[in-house]
Formats: structure tokens, C-alpha cells, sequence
């Protein structure tokens, strides 16, 4: 091996993960290998066999199961899956949320939508003046922001909020996502995931896309890097000193790197790490992590009792809140309306995350409990600017969406930041919006843009 060859360790082959080592690997004087603890590259993006005819013909189809899809703005992710002969498919979104008289949705005016049509009105004019200052209201949570502006509890609890979780999983916790944050999902028309309306909230037709499998995806882009992707190989320590960073996997073998990527969860980083710096303490600590259940199932009556749903709707989410507790949300998805492929096929497809009520065991395809992060205060207060005082110190480097906010795209962008740093100059930036993704990432996390334009 050439002397001036830097060896690079990723841990994690998650989309972040991935998306970093492909761009390094782009390079001959890059030496990148991937560590992953699970069989699978992709991470939670993950691609599972539903079985037709109730398996009796061993017949399947595959579908995404957890990670499905985003926003028009997702660029980034969208060049990549590209290169490797991947493309997204457009939807059309509907969303059906609340029930009985807090029933809305995204294509006609329900009796509640006009009941609130004033609110959203002047929601409006409150995110347009976040959108402005923006930086005083990165620490302020919606919740209190709503307060100021005496707006009514059926708003936030059957409007905002459970619009907020459809697209972010923020749950219960949507109250407490920072200002900013909302103001620019919903009005950045470069990242936002939500296509706002001043009359109907969401507008009626949002263009939204559909991955392909991603199993597939993540698979050919680990192909990619000639076997230096290891499955099935957890780390379990990383020690730095001066001059090199020790990686030892769960079997006790210890390799040596020049530079460390942590690309998997935050807590994992920090156990992780010997002897981490008090402020690695503190980032890394500061980063909250939710469990939800997930459920893939085909209980149709579940879906007509929470949600008065007909499976043959063009509907793909539903969202409610609980009739005990209004914080109480769940979601659930047709993905037959979602996944195209599947749309002609005979069995039905659905997911709910957190029920309320009872879905038939018998129905119930799998149970996942998922784990991610919570976008509050403390992650936007305590994590996010301070990124920038940890990235490259001690040769180590960290990528993931938990570093700005949990969405797919930020994932891709979080790889390609942390190898555009190490010298792996940033891909897609014939694209403008791709860009303005990624350099206003660069800028949140590593204080400034692209290190190499
Ligand atoms: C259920 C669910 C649905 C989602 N749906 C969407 C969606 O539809 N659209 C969207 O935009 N976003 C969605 N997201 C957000 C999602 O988090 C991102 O889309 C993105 O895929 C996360 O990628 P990541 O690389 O940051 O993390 P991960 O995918 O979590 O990857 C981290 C990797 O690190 C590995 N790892 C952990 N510890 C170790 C160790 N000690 N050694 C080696 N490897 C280790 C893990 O096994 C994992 O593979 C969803 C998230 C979840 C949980």
C-alpha cells in the first residue's frame, strides 16, 4: 500500500454511513472500511419478503418496512441511489387525520379544517417571522410559541402535531421541537417536508417520492467497496491517541486507522469511545433516543375502527389522536397507496406505529420496537452547535441523521459532509438545491460550508 494512503474506519453501514464511504472511496488515496453490526448494509433502511396467499404458495413480495420515502427536496439522495441505477417514484400524498369532529384531511374541506381556517392563518404569519429571525427561536419549543400566541389546543393537538409525527416521528414529543425547525420544514422550499397551504394547512397534492428497494440500494453501494464492508462485525472499542485510532471489533480483533467515522447512533459512539472528551461526554449524551413499536400487519379492521379507513382509499397515512389523551398519537400506513409495486398485489400491507388499539396477532406480519432520535430542545441546544467543536478532533468525525434531524437525506448529506472534510470533495454540486441541502448542513454542523468547492 502506498505510504501517503489514509485508512479510514467507518462504524456503521447505514445510510450515513454508506454515503461516506462511497464518496471517500471515490479516491485512490483513500483506504475506507465499514463495520456494521448487523447482516445487513442500509441500516433502518431495511427491505422485508411479505408472504402472499397467507404463505400457503411461498409466493412474496418484498416491500421497505421501515425507511419509505420524502419530500421533492430529497437531492442528495436521489443523485445517489442514481449512480448506482436506483430511482425514486413520485406519489401524490393523502394524509387522513383526527376523527369524528377533528377529522381532516389533504383533499377536502372537512367541517374542522374551517373551524380552524383562522389558525392556520395566522400560523402562517407566526412561521413567516420565525422563518425571518430565525436564529432566537432555534431554542424555543413550538409548544410555547404557540402559547404566546394563545393558540387553541385542537389546533396543536389534532393539527400541528400530528402532522409533525407523520413526518418526523416526533410523537408525543412534537411539542417540543424547536421553532426553527418547524418554520423551515414547512416554508424552506429547498428542505421542507411538509408543502403548506394558507387555506387547508397541507396542500393538496404534494409531490412526495417513493424509494425502491432499498435492501437492493445498500446492497449494490456496500458491493461497491471490493468486501471492505463487514457485516455481522460489531465494534466494541475505539481507542485514540496521538498518532492513530485503534478499532477492536466484538471478537477482540484490533485494526489501526488513520481517521475514525462514527456512523451509527449517538449512544453507541459514546460507549464506544475510550476515554471520551468531556465535551464528546456532553454532546453525545445530549442526544435522546425514543422507542416505538412497529407493526407490519394486514388487519383491515383495525384500520376501519381507528381510522374509518377503507383499504381501497388512495389514502396512505392515518394519524389520530388517543380519545383518552390527545398527546396519544398513532400512525399507521397503507403501503399499497404508497409502494407502487405493490398496488395490484392481492394481499393487504400496513403499518402502525404505537396503537391505540389491539391489531390481530394472527394478521401481524412483524413487530419492530425502532429507536430514534427526539428533535428537542436539548438536541438543538446542546448537540447541534456544538458539532462543529468535535468534528476532525482526535481524528474523529461524526455523521448520521441524529446529527441534525432524522430524515434519510440528512443522513446522505451527514456521509458526504464528514468525507468532504477529509478530503473527498462533495459529488452532486452541479445541482443547486442538492447543494443548498448540503452546505446548509455543513454550515449547522461544521460552521461552515463545503471544505473543497
Ligand atoms: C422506522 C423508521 C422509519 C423511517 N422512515 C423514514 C422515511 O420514510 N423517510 C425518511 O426520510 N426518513 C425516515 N426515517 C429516518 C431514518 O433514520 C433515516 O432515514 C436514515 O435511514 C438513518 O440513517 P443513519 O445512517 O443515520 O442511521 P442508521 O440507519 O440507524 O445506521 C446506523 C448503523 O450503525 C450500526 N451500528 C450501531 N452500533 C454499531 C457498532 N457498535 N458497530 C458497528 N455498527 C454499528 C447499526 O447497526 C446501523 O446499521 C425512518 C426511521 C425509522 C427508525
Amino acid at each position: 500500500m502506498p505510504k501517503d494512503k489514509l485508512r479510514i474506519c467507518v462504524i456503521g453501514a447505514g445510510a450515513a454511513g454508506l454515503s461516506s464511504a462511497w464518496s471517500l472511496n471515490r479516491f485512490d488515496r483513500f483506504e475506507v472500511h465499514v463495520y456494521e453490526a448487523a447482516g445487513h448494509a442500509g441500516g433502518v433502511a431495511t427491505t422485508l419478503a411479505i408472504p402472499l396467499n397467507g404463505g400457503a404458495s411461498g409466493a412474496s413480495v418484498w416491500i421497505n418496512d421501515q425507511v419509505q420515502g420524502g419530500a421533492d427536496s430529497y437531492r442528495n439522495t436521489l443523485h445517489l441511489f442514481a449512480r448506482f441505477g436506483f430511482a425514486f417514484t413520485p406519489v401524490t400524498l393523502r394524509v387522513s387525520i383526527g376523527s369524528g369532529d377533528a377529522a381532516w384531511n389533504n383533499v377536502t374541506r372537512t367541517p374542522f379544517l374551517e373551524r380552524m381556517r383562522p389558525e392556520i392563518k395566522r400560523f402562517e404569519r407566526i412561521l413567516r417571522a420565525i422563518d425571518r429571525a430565525k436564529a432566537p427561536f432555534a431554542f424555543v419549543p413550538i409548544d410555547t410559541l404557540l402559547t404566546w400566541g394563545r393558540f387553541s389546543p385542537e389546533f396543536r393537538s389534532h393539527m400541528l402535531y400530528p402532522l409533525m409525527s407523520l413526518f418526523l416521528g416526533s410523537g408525543v414529543k412534537s411539542a417540543e421541537v424547536p421553532a426553527t425547525l418547524v418554520a423551515q420544514l414547512f416554508l424552506d422550499k429547498d428542505v421542507r417536508l411538509f408543502d403548506f397551504d394558507s387555506d387547508t394547512f397541507l396542500s393538496s397534492s404534494p409531490p412526495m417520492v417513493a424509494f425502491p428497494n432499498l435492501t437492493d440500494v445498500y446492497t449494490k453501494i456496500a458491493a461497491e467497496l471490493g468486501g471492505r464492508v463487514y457485516l455481522r462485525r460489531p465494534v466494541r472499542a475505539v481507542t485514540r491517541s496521538k498518532d492513530r485510532v485503534l478499532v477492536t471489533d466484538a471478537q477482540g480483533n484490533t485494526d489501526a486507522f488513520d481517521q475514525v467515522i462514527f456512523a451509527c447512533e449517538a449512544e453507541s459512539a459514546l460507549r464506544l469511545l475510550a476515554s471520551p472528551s468531556p465535551l464528546e461526554r456532553l454532546v453525545l449524551g445530549s442526544v435522546d433516543y425514543d422507542e416505538v413499536p412497529f407493526l407490519t400487519h394486514a388487519d383491515a379492521d383495525f384500520m376501519r375502527r381507528s381510522y374509518g379507513a377503507d383499504p381501497e382509499d388512495a389514502v396512505q397515512y392515518y394519524v389520530r389522536n388517543s380519545p383518552r389523551d390527545p398527546a396519544m398519537i398513532d400512525m399507521s400506513f397503507n403501503l399499497k397507496r404508497y409502494q407502487v409495486h405493490l398496488a395490484d398485489s392481492a394481499v393487504d400491507v400496513f403499518q402502525t406505529i404505537s396503537p391505540i388499539e389491539r391489531i390481530d396477532d394472527k394478521r401481524v406480519f412483524l413487530k419492530r420496537v425502532t429507536r430514534h432520535n427526539s428533535h428537542t430542545r436539548k438536541h438543538l441546544a446542546l448537540t447541534v452547535p456544538l458539532w462543529r467543536f468535535l468534528q476532525g478532533r482526535r481524528r474523529t468525525w461524526f455523521c448520521g441523521a441524529y446529527t441534525l434531524f432524522n430524515v434519510h437525506e440528512m443522513a446522505i448529506v451527514s456521509g458526504l459532509a464528514a468525507a468532504d472534510r477529509l478530503g473527498a470533495a462533495y459529488p452532486f454540486g452541479d445541482d443547486a438545491r442538492a447543494r443548498k441541502q448540503f452546505d446548509m448542513y455543513s454550515g449547522l454542523v461544521y460552521g461552515k460550508s463545503r471544505a473543497i468547492s
